[in-house]
């Protein structure tokens, strides 16, 4: 059952707690202008013009004391009516109320009753409520002021600069201090401070911006991504594709993205006497192009075509975020073509991929949307039986499987149904990582046949599918999801080799020579660093294994393995620990996390 947001507790709660703040503050700023003050996501705000005497950060700790004597006080809160000159006497000096309270009439949202105004104590302000019953009625130690910042009135830069004083308030002292904490790790673990730290990617101004340097440690997470998807997609009987990044303008048109999509396209650059190219923004044509290039009988059916390609996109600058919103991006892409009989099966094993990989990364607690069209946008190609029948599919195939998820009408490809993988991330922001479609418009647009076994030319369906999202946002969501300690099939440097004297620096280099010829990313610390040191920069740089060489390892051909945050260490013959290595690379062992078992005892 939906509930009015406003009638529940929270809200009651959160926009008590905003005029309690605005109580207090104004013992302490007699003269201070209100704005609005609402209920957020977090918390409340409340904006205010101070004009000359603007409070600070340094005055928080005071208001939320007067707060809390307020809520002592068990102020009640108490809702009348006035008409408007009842109301303007009541604002009387405060600009900004009056100026809403006039608006409000004018534009008949005063309602019969006249204005709405609630008093607690000595503090009214003109509002629609709800609130608490009393002021006493706010949990002990729910909520804390947080930040002070700037804001327009009404949002305009061309209205006065107001001051905003946010505050966190939720319904217990315990969801509120999980929630900062829960902050707190977002912020420890966001990944564009992760990934400057962990030398991942850059961005440079002089290269644009949404335009993501991958520094080598970055090309290692992306690399080792590719090479399981390249397996993956092998064993699943996918042929991988190559085509370019750039298109003439004909093939735009011919799929449909031009005019359309045309908003999320760089401009055309215009190339010999008559031509336009366009940097392209997804590999769909082009693998279209691939499959019609050659005849097909339904025995080569299906045919499915891989290719992490990069795609450009125009963002807009605002909207850039990190590696979560970028304008180049490099997708696990795929396309198969195959006959109406098999693509309730092939839609199937995509999904079984998609989940094998979730389950694999660990990237749980996420939500499967299934997108469909509506009639009456024209965002979606006209053919009601087509998308009934492809919806049906698509239903069927989620519902045999068991897996949950919710219908979202309005949210389709402009070509077909998607199934959509929704991930929160540490603050429960929500964020399509994944998608997968099908397909029942462009196989016409791109006169894509096979022949059937009664020598006929039939339409393929196209179904496709990118579990493993692009790089850039992958990436992302794998940087915050392990706090940059990546499992050691991932990890930009797997081994750590510490000699704990100069001494051993020949054995230490011998055994990185080893390690490198079985393709392992190792290195040695034969800097002048105290061996705490070294122990902890190799912690800091998030290397899951340190190999710890003493004069008695030397002697019996042993390492000591000292896994990351861990003080456990065990001795172990050389020969075994590469071995080991070798296992957990193979299994692509998810090793930052504690309740996998290594193979690093004998
Ligand atoms: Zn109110
Ligand atoms: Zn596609």
């Amino acid at each position: 059952m939906c509930q009015d947001p406003k009638q529940t507790p929270i809200y009651k709660l959160r926009h008590s707690l905003a005029h309690i703040m605005a109580q207090a503050i104004l013992e302490l700023r007699p003269t201070a202008q209100l704005a609005f003050g609402p209920p957020v996501d977090s918390g409340f705000y409340y904006d205010f013009d101070f004009g000359g005497e603007p409070i600070g950060e340094r005055d928080l700790q005071d208001i939320e004391n007067r707060m809390r004597r307020i809520i002592k006080e068990k102020q009640p809160f108490e809702q009348r009516f006035l008409p408007l000159d009842g109301a303007l006497a009541q604002l009387d000096g405060q600009t900004y109320k009056t100026q809403y309270a006039k608006e409000l009439v004018e534009t008949g949202k005063a309602g019969d009753e006249g204005l709405g105004f609630y008093t607690n104590g000595p503090f009214t302000d003109m509002c629609e409520g709800p609130h608490l019953e009393h002021t006493g009625e706010v949990p002990k130690g729910c909520f804390k002021l947080d930040r002070i910042s700037g804001s327009y009135w009404r949002g305009s830069e061309k209205n006065p600069m107001l001051t905003r004083v946010y505050g966190l308030a939720f319904e217990s002292k315990e969801e509120l201090e999980d929630y900062i904490a829960r902050r707190k790790l977002a912020m420890e673990r966001d990944h564009r401070k992760l990934g400057e730290e962990l030398d991942l990617f850059v961005m440079d101004q002089e290269v644009g911006v949404g335009l993501p340097l991958w520094l080598p440690n970055g090309a290692v997470v992306r690399n080792e991504l590719e090479s399981w998807a390249r397996e993956v997609e092998f064993r699943a009987g996918y042929r991988a594709v190559s085509t370019p990044a750039i298109t003439r303008k004909e093939l735009y048109l011919r799929s449909g993205h031009l005019p359309y999509y045309a908003d999320s396209m760089y401009p055309p650059m215009p190339v010999d006497e008559h031509d336009e190219y366009y940097l392209r923004p997804m590999n769909c044509p082009h693998h279209h192009k691939v499959y019609g290039a050659r005849p097909h009988s339904y025995r080569d059916l299906p045919v499915r075509l891989a290719e992490y390609g990069n795609t450009y996109r125009y963002e807009k600058h605002g909207s850039l975020a990190g590696l979560l919103r970028v304008r180049a991006m490099c997708m696990n892409d795929a396309h198969i073509y195959c006959t109406p009989e098999q693509v309730e099966q092939e839609f199937r094993s995509v999904i079984e991929m998609y989940l094998m990989y979730y389950k694999h990364l660990r990237m749980g607690g996420f939500r499967v949307r299934l997108s469909l069209h509506d009639t009456d946008s024209g965002k979606f190609v006209a053919n009601e039986e087509e998308w009934v029948r492809s919806e049906d599919i698509v239903r069927d195939v989620l519902r045999s499987m068991d897996i949950a998820f919710e219908e979202e009408a309005g949210e389709a490809a402009f070509y077909g149904p998607k199934m959509d993988i929704q991930v929160k991330n540490l603050l429960g922001r929500e964020e399509t990582v994944s998608t997968c479609q099908l397909d029942f418009v462009m196989a016409e647009r791109f006169d894509l046949t096979y022949v059937d076994a009664h020598g006929e030319k039939q339409r393929p369906y196209i179904i496709h599918r990118a579990p493993l999202s692009t790089h850039e946002r992958m990436i992302s969501f794998l940087i915050e999801l392990y706090g940059g300690a990546f499992p050691t099939w991932l990890a930009p440097t797997q081994v750590m080799l510490i000699p704990v004297k100069d001494n051993l620096n020949d054995y230490a280099d011998e055994i990185e020579n080893r390690l490198r010829h079985q393709l392992f990313r190792a290195e040695v610390d034969s800097s002048d660093e105290s061996f705490n040191k070294k122990i902890r920069n190799a912690v800091t740089r998030k290397i899951p294994n340190i190999w710890i060489l003493g004069g008695r390892e030397k002697e019996n051909r042993e390492i000591t393995w000292r896994r990351y945050c861990s003080k456990i260490q065990q001795t172990v013959p050389l020969d075994h620990a590469c071995h080991a290595l070798e296992r957990m690379r193979a299994e692509r062992m998810m090793d930052n996390f504690d309740d996998v078992n290594l193979p690093i005892a004998e």
